[in-house]
Protein backbone atom coordinates (compact mmCIF):
# COMPACT_ATOMS: atom_id res chain seq x y z
CA UNK A 1 0.00 0.00 0.00
CA UNK A 2 1.19 3.75 -0.94
CA UNK A 3 0.28 5.78 1.19
CA UNK A 4 -2.89 7.01 3.70
CA UNK A 5 -5.44 8.49 0.82
CA UNK A 6 -8.05 9.86 3.48
CA UNK A 7 -9.49 9.21 6.32
CA UNK A 8 -13.14 8.87 6.64
CA UNK A 9 -15.48 10.69 9.45
CA UNK A 10 -19.29 10.08 9.86
CA UNK A 11 -20.91 13.44 10.80
CA UNK A 12 -24.58 14.44 11.16
CA UNK A 13 -24.34 17.59 9.11
CA UNK A 14 -22.35 18.79 6.37
CA UNK A 15 -22.93 22.29 6.37
CA UNK A 16 -21.85 22.51 9.72
CA UNK A 17 -18.99 19.91 9.72
CA UNK A 18 -17.67 21.29 6.29
CA UNK A 19 -17.25 24.81 8.10
CA UNK A 20 -15.88 23.33 10.69
CA UNK A 21 -13.13 21.61 9.36
CA UNK A 22 -12.68 24.71 6.56
CA UNK A 23 -11.27 26.82 9.61
CA UNK A 24 -10.10 23.56 11.37
CA UNK A 25 -7.70 22.96 8.55
CA UNK A 26 -7.59 26.32 7.01
CA UNK A 27 -8.44 25.00 3.76
CA UNK A 28 -11.52 25.12 1.68
CA UNK A 29 -13.34 22.00 1.16
CA UNK A 30 -12.58 20.88 -2.78
CA UNK A 31 -15.47 18.62 -3.80
CA UNK A 32 -19.09 17.29 -2.52
CA UNK A 33 -20.32 14.44 -4.15
CA UNK A 34 -23.16 11.96 -3.14
CA UNK A 35 -22.78 8.41 -3.94
CA UNK A 36 -26.49 7.45 -3.91
CA UNK A 37 -25.36 3.28 -4.35
CA UNK A 38 -23.88 3.81 -0.66
CA UNK A 39 -26.68 6.38 0.70
CA UNK A 40 -23.74 8.86 1.50
CA UNK A 41 -22.84 12.87 0.73
CA UNK A 42 -19.20 13.06 1.12
CA UNK A 43 -16.43 16.13 1.17
CA UNK A 44 -13.36 16.37 0.79
CA UNK A 45 -9.96 18.30 1.93
CA UNK A 46 -6.77 18.23 1.01
CA UNK A 47 -4.27 18.10 3.98
CA UNK A 48 -0.66 17.88 2.70
CA UNK A 49 -0.13 14.23 0.95
CA UNK A 50 -3.60 12.91 2.38
CA UNK A 51 -7.21 13.85 2.79
CA UNK A 52 -10.33 13.71 4.67
CA UNK A 53 -13.43 12.74 3.93
CA UNK A 54 -16.78 13.66 5.42
CA UNK A 55 -19.47 11.20 5.46
CA UNK A 56 -23.02 12.11 5.81
CA UNK A 57 -26.06 9.33 5.47
CA UNK A 58 -28.64 10.47 2.92
CA UNK A 59 -31.21 7.56 4.42
CA UNK A 60 -31.70 5.69 7.56
CA UNK A 61 -30.43 2.78 5.69
CA UNK A 62 -27.19 3.94 5.03
CA UNK A 63 -24.22 2.68 6.62
CA UNK A 64 -23.37 5.87 8.07
CA UNK A 65 -26.65 6.42 9.67
CA UNK A 66 -26.06 2.53 10.93
CA UNK A 67 -22.80 3.62 12.58
CA UNK A 68 -23.90 7.06 13.90
CA UNK A 69 -26.69 5.54 15.71
CA UNK A 70 -24.00 2.60 17.32
CA UNK A 71 -21.34 4.68 17.82
CA UNK A 72 -22.11 8.40 17.29
CA UNK A 73 -20.45 10.57 14.94
CA UNK A 74 -16.44 10.48 14.71
CA UNK A 75 -13.93 8.31 12.82
CA UNK A 76 -15.53 5.81 10.78
CA UNK A 77 -12.44 4.34 8.25
CA UNK A 78 -8.98 4.88 7.35
CA UNK A 79 -8.67 4.44 3.33
CA UNK A 80 -4.99 3.22 1.97
CA UNK A 81 -3.66 4.34 -1.96
CA UNK A 82 -3.29 1.21 -4.01
CA UNK A 83 -1.46 0.78 -7.15
CA UNK A 84 -3.55 -2.37 -8.03
CA UNK A 85 -7.06 -3.07 -6.20
CA UNK A 86 -7.59 -6.27 -7.79
CA UNK A 87 -4.36 -7.65 -6.92
CA UNK A 88 -4.31 -5.82 -3.18
CA UNK A 89 -7.67 -7.69 -2.65
CA UNK A 90 -6.78 -11.11 -3.89
CA UNK A 91 -3.47 -10.79 -1.97
CA UNK A 92 -5.62 -9.94 1.39
CA UNK A 93 -8.42 -12.84 0.54
CA UNK A 94 -4.77 -15.44 0.43
CA UNK A 95 -3.86 -14.41 3.40
CA UNK A 96 -7.23 -14.44 5.09
CA UNK A 97 -8.10 -10.88 5.70
CA UNK A 98 -12.32 -10.54 5.17
CA UNK A 99 -13.03 -8.19 2.41
CA UNK A 100 -16.59 -6.72 2.65
CA UNK A 101 -16.27 -6.57 -1.09
CA UNK A 102 -14.44 -9.49 -2.94
CA UNK A 103 -14.36 -7.15 -6.15
CA UNK A 104 -14.05 -3.20 -6.47
CA UNK A 105 -16.79 -1.06 -6.60
CA UNK A 106 -16.94 2.51 -7.50
CA UNK A 107 -16.63 5.48 -4.89
CA UNK A 108 -16.51 8.86 -4.39
CA UNK A 109 -13.11 11.05 -5.90
CA UNK A 110 -13.08 9.15 -8.90
CA UNK A 111 -11.58 6.54 -6.73
CA UNK A 112 -12.24 2.16 -7.29
CA UNK A 113 -12.85 1.02 -3.56
CA UNK A 114 -13.38 -2.23 -1.27
CA UNK A 115 -13.40 -2.28 2.28
CA UNK A 116 -12.06 -4.82 4.61
CA UNK A 117 -14.62 -6.04 7.81
CA UNK A 118 -13.09 -4.50 10.57
CA UNK A 119 -12.85 -7.92 12.73
CA UNK A 120 -10.01 -8.55 10.52
CA UNK A 121 -8.11 -5.41 11.23
CA UNK A 122 -8.22 -4.71 14.98
CA UNK A 123 -11.72 -2.75 14.30
CA UNK A 124 -10.67 -0.38 11.93
CA UNK A 125 -12.75 -0.34 8.97
CA UNK A 126 -10.05 -0.31 6.06
CA UNK A 127 -10.66 0.95 2.83
CA UNK A 128 -8.70 0.02 -0.33
CA UNK A 129 -8.78 2.43 -3.21
CA UNK A 130 -7.00 3.35 -6.78
CA UNK A 131 -7.41 5.76 -8.62
CA UNK A 132 -10.02 5.20 -11.36
CA UNK A 133 -8.77 5.53 -15.09
CA UNK A 134 -10.70 8.26 -17.22
ZN1 LIG B 1 -13.42 6.69 2.13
Amino acid sequence: MNKIEHIGIAIKNMDEAIKNYEILLGTKCYKVEEVASEGVKTAFFKVGESKIELLEATNPESPIAKFILKRGTGMHHIAFDVTDISKEIERLEKEGYQLIQSSPKNGADNKLIAFLHPKSTEGVLVELCQERVQ
